[in-house]
């Protein structure tokens, strides 16, 4: 009887000193042990094609929930991580989250894409692009499922951005540049850089039906996109005016609440069947052949 009773005492002494050490941890500390732990999760946001209403994909965002249940917001660890040279790490956590969470329904659904979230690390080093290549290796997943998301902040160094972008490309990533206006000097990243498709932020989305004077904006940035062939994706659409605005511009993909908040895994799926079942299978969209 003694032997279970010390056990349980000894167990909870080291929970207890656990959290001790955890809560005298500085934040960078902390993101540390929780990318040692793998405290990160993935959820999913629905992308959706505009004009037939299928479910094209998803995009794949961080979500850290520490040990006590409370969440971190990604505006405060994905800079973090981002500053401390963490990132890298944290961008291959997500992409065996996205393996282990959806590889049976990716490779059940050639239709079903995921876009990834890429740091200015992660496309300078290009190491990125190896590690997918291991981690899909035997799945059945293929490179064409996987898009790549790259912010302006990614070209800091854009000769090496560049070589990354073009190697993405060989091995079959679909490759956009996210947040599109919010950062700097866009219009030449657009022209120097081999990119697939531009997703349009959500501040200029906003923008829509309610701000005379800015949202003339994002009618000149679909017609760049459109000028420049890529394929547009309009991020953080939230009323069914936005969308008819976005339709009526022939935009082509969507995500924003009006279609779904991001999701666990279990729910993409169950979101990702019914959107299926309703709107039919959705087209194998292979890299600039869409
Ligand atoms: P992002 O890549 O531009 O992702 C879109 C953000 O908009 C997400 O915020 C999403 O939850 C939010 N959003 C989507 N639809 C709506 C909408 O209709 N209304 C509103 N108000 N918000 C909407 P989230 O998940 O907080 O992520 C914030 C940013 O953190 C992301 O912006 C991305 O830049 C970064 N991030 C997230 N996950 C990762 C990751 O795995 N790796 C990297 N490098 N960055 C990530
Ligand atoms: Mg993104
Ligand atoms: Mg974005
Ligand atoms: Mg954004």
């Amino acid at each position: 009887l003694l032997l279970p009773v010390a056990g349980l005492m000894a167990a909870s002494l080291v929970a207890l000193i656990t959290w001790l050490a955890r809560r005298r941890l500085s934040p960078l500390g902390e993101l540390e042990l929780a990318l040692r732990n793998r405290e990160f999760v993935a959820h999913y946001q629905p992308i959706i094609d505009i004009e037939t209403g299928i479910c094209v994909g998803a995009e794949a965002l961080a979500r850290w929930r520490r040990p006590d249940g409370t969440a971190v917001r990604p505006d405060f660890f994905i800079p973090l991580a981002e500053e401390n040279g963490l990132i890298g790490a944290l961008t291959n956590q997500m992409v065996e989250a996205v393996i282990r969470d959806l590889a049976p329904v990716l490779v059940a659904d050639r239709s079903l894409h995921i876009a990834l979230n890429l740091s200015a690390e992660d496309l300078v080093s290009g190491r990125v692009l190896a590690f997918i290549q291991q981690a899909i290796a035997g799945t059945g997943i293929r490179t064409e499922q996987l898009w790549l998301e790259a912010t302006e902040r990614g070209f800091i160094d854009i000769e090496a951005a560049r070589a990354t972008i073009i190697e993405a490309r060989r091995l079959g990533h679909s490759v956009a540049i996210d947040d599109f206006g919010t950062g700097y000097s866009s219009l030449q990243y657009l022209q120097r850089l081999p990119l697939d498709a531009l997703k349009i932020d959500k501040a200029f989305v906003e923008t829509i039906g309610r701000n005379a004077a800015t949202s003339p904006v994002i009618g000149h940035i679909i017609d760049m996109a459109k000028t420049l062939d890529l394929h547009i994706v309009a991020e953080g659409i939230e009323t069914e005016e936005q969308l008819a605005y976005l339709r009526e511009r022939g935009v082509r993909f969507g995500q924003g609440w009006l279609f779904s908040k991001p999701l666990p895994a279990g729910e993409f799926v169950a979101f990702h069947r019914r959107r299926q079942h309703e709107y039919g299978p959705g087209p194998e969209l292979i890299r600039r052949a869409i």
